[in-house]
C-alpha cells in the first residue's frame, strides 16, 4: 500500500516532473532476506520498529551513503517522501538528494515532521548471496535464478514458467539484480533450480556470466557487427578455466551502453576487433587489441594475477 500510493503521488503531481529521469526511490520492507540496501535512491523508506510500533524510516542519499532523517507511521510515509523530493528540487543545485548541503539535514527532518532521527541500523546483503537455494520457513524457499546479461527471450521465459507451474509454482518476482525470484516449496525447490540452468538461467553466485556486463550487439544495435553476447559467453568459459574472479564489460563500440563504472577488464568494439582495457571503462586508454574471430580460446587475455577489486 506504502508503494501504491507513493506512486500515484508521484504521478499525480506535476511538480514533480522537474525530477532528473534518475531520480529514484527504494522502499525496503525490512529485515528480510534480500534487502534494497545497496541500491541507489534519493528517497529511501525502510520498514523498522520504534518502541514496539511499525514505523517507516525516512532517509536520503548523501555524500557519504544514506542520511537517515527520521521516522513516521506507515499511513504518512508516502506523502512525507514526495515532500521530501519538492524540497530536494527546491533545495539541491542538482535537484538529487546527494548534492543537498549535510548541514540542512536537521532543518528536513523538522520540515517533515519526522522523529528518531538518530541512525537507523541497515544491513547490506552481498551479491554472493543471491542465487540459488535461500530458506525462508522450514516450508518454503526463495529460488533465485539470475537470467545472462540480464536479458531473457519470451521463449525461455514461457518454458521457465512451464516447469515452474509444473512444480507447483505460482509466484515469480522481479529483482533489481538481473533475477528472478521464485517462491518454491523445499521439497521441489532444488529441481527448479535444475530445470531452470537446464534453460540457461544462472543458478550460482560463482558463475562468471554474472561478472560481465554486455550490450546487445549485432542484430540488436546497428553500431556494431561484433557478436559480443556469444564472444562473452565464450569468454565466461576462458573466465572459469583461467580461475579469473575480475569483472569483464563486453561493448560492441565506444559507447559502452552496457555498463559505465570500471570493470577490471574491458572489451570495446573498434571495427572487427576489440580494443583491450585494464581496470577501467570504454573511455580509457587501451592496452592491446582482441580478435575473437582469430583467438577464440582468449589465451592471455585474463590473468588470475588481476583478480583486483575496482
Ligand atoms: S555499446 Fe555501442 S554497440 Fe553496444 S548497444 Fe551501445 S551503441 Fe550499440
Amino acid at each position: 500500500p506504502v508503494a501504491a500510493e507513493l506512486e500515484a503521488l508521484l504521478a499525480s503531481d506535476q511538480a514533480l516532473e522537474a525530477l532528473p529521469a534518475k531520480f529514484g526511490f527504494v522502499l525496503d520492507g525490512g529485515g528480510g532476506r534480500l534487502p534494497l540496501t545497496d541500491l541507489a535512491a534519493d528517497v529511501r523508506l525502510a520498514a523498522c520498529y520504534r518502541d514496539g510500533r511499525a514505523r517507516v524510516a525516512l532517509g536520503m542519499a548523501a555524500m557519504d551513503g544514506v542520511a537517515w532523517l527520521g521516522t513516521t507511521d506507515a499511513a504518512d510515509a508516502p506523502a512525507k517522501a514526495v515532500q521530501l523530493a519538492r524540497l530536494v528540487l527546491q533545495y539541491s543545485p542538482t535537484r538529487r538528494s546527494a548534492t543537498l548541503p549535510s548541514t540542512m539535514q536537521t532543518a528536513l527532518s523538522a520540515a517533515l515532521g519526522l522523529t528518531d532521527s538518530n541512525a537507523i541500523a541497515t544491513r547490506v546483503i552481498a551479491p554472493s548471496e543471491r542465487c540459488g537455494l535461500i530458506a525462508l520457513t522450514d516450508q518454503t524457499c526463495a529460488v533465485g535464478l539470475g537470467a545472462p546479461f540480464g536479458r531473457l527471450d519470451s521463449e525461455t521465459l514461457m518454458r521457465l514458467a512451464a516447469v515452474l507451474a509444473a512444480h507447483d509454482v505460482c509466484e515469480i518476482r522481479l529483482s533489481p539484480w538481473r533475477r528472478l525470484y521464485v517462491a518454491a516449496r523445499r521439497e521441489t525447490a532444488a529441481q527448479c533450480v535444475s530445470d531452470a540452468a537446464r534453460l540457461g538461467l544462472i543458478v550460482d553466485d560463482s558463475d562468471p556470466l554474472m561478472r560481465i556486463d554486455a550490450c546487445s550487439g549485432v542484430g540488436g544495435c546497428p553500431s556494431t557487427g561484433l557478436a559480443t553476447r556469444q564472444h562473452a559467453r565464450m569468454l565466461a568459459a576462458a573466465m572459469a578455466r583461467t580461475g579469473f574472479k575480475g569483472s569483464l564489460h563486453v561493448s560492441g563500440c565506444a559507447k559502452g551502453c552496457a555498463r559505465s563504472a570500471p570493470a577490471e577488464l574491458v572489451l570495446a568494439g573498434d571495427g572487427d576487433h576489440y580494443r583491450i582495457i585494464r581496470h577501467g571503462t570504454v573511455k580509457s586508454a587501451s592496452c592491446g587489441m582482441f580478435d575473437p574471430a582469430r583467438d577464440g580460446t582468449a589465451a592471455g587475455l585474463f590473468r588470475a594475477s588481476e583478480n583486483v577489486d575496482v
